[in-house]
């Protein structure tokens, strides 16, 4: 579903991306790891063209990324992403935040766009927070509302982008709970995570980054009891 050939992007000398070959199937969930400035929120953030690349390819279900305009307004639809920090939007409503995308993108009724948002709040469960502004919500409810505001457009793949670091402890978990419903659900995820467990518990795979490359992908099990690289084991050695 999602497709990165030979991917390569500087930021001036600094080649953050060297050569990514990554293939994201159809209701896939991949973890990416890897240590502080090795290029994850860069590889998100490229796959969402929020950042573009000089060489290689990117398709989302067999269609190219596109340059501008409309095509990258579906895009963005497509490709839903969570950040770290939420960007609700502070003067509007739950319910509202998560109705004004498919309306606007999606073209959606009023009344059907209402409909799926309550759906989704009470999926992530916030559905008794719909009237209330963003400010009124704990960080765990705004990061599921951002999660409920992107699924409303009905994208293709989530990304995540460290979900749940800027969360207070006990609010993690119902982030990650969320996360791994929706996985189970068999949504095509690529998830940026420190949280190991979430990694065990609901990735198909797990990517490791290190300098701008990819340097090992293999299943949560292997890579958790029998990572192959050096860089690998010296990551785990100071996470684990
Ligand atoms: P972290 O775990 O800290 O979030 P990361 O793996 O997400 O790290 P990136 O944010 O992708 O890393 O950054 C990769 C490298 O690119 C870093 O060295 C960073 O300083 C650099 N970088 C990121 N964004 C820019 C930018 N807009 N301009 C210049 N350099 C950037
Ligand atoms: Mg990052």
């Amino acid at each position: 579903l999602v497709v990165l050939t030979d991917v390569n992007k500087h930021f001036g000398q600094l080649h953050v991306l060297q050569d990514i070959n990554l293939t994201v199937g159809r209701g896939e969930v991949v973890v990416v790891i890897g240590p502080s400035g090795s290029g994850k929120s860069t590889l998100c953030r490229t796959i969402n063209r929020l950042e573009t690349y000089e060489s290689g390819s990117i398709t989302i279900d067999g269609q190219p990324l596109p340059e501008e305009g409309k095509e990258l307004a579906r895009l963005r639809a497509d490709v839903g992403m969570v950040f770290q920090s939420f960007n609700l939007f502070a003067h509007k409503t739950i319910l509202d935040n998560v109705t004004l995308g498919p309306m606007k993108v999606r073209k959606k009724s009023k009344a059907d766009a209402q409909q799926r948002a309550r759906e989704l709040l009470t999926r992530v469960g916030v559905e008794a927070q719909a009237d209330k502004y963003p400010a009124q919500l704990s960080g765990g409810q705004q990061q599921r509302v951002a999660i409920a505001r992107s699924l409303a457009m009905d994208p293709k793949v989530m990304l995540f982008d460290e979900p749940t670091s800027a969360l207070d402890p006990e609010m993690i978990n119902e982030v990650l709970d969320v996360m791994t419903q929706l996985a189970q659900t068999g949504m095509t995820m690529i998830v940026v995570t420190h949280e190991m467990g979430f990694a065990r518990r609901a990735a198909d795979r797990v990517v490791f980054m290190s300098d701008g490359q990819i340097v090992e992908t293999a299943t949560p099990e292997e890579f958790f009891t029998n990572p192959r690289s050096d860089r690998a084991k010296d990551f785990l050695g100071k996470i684990l």
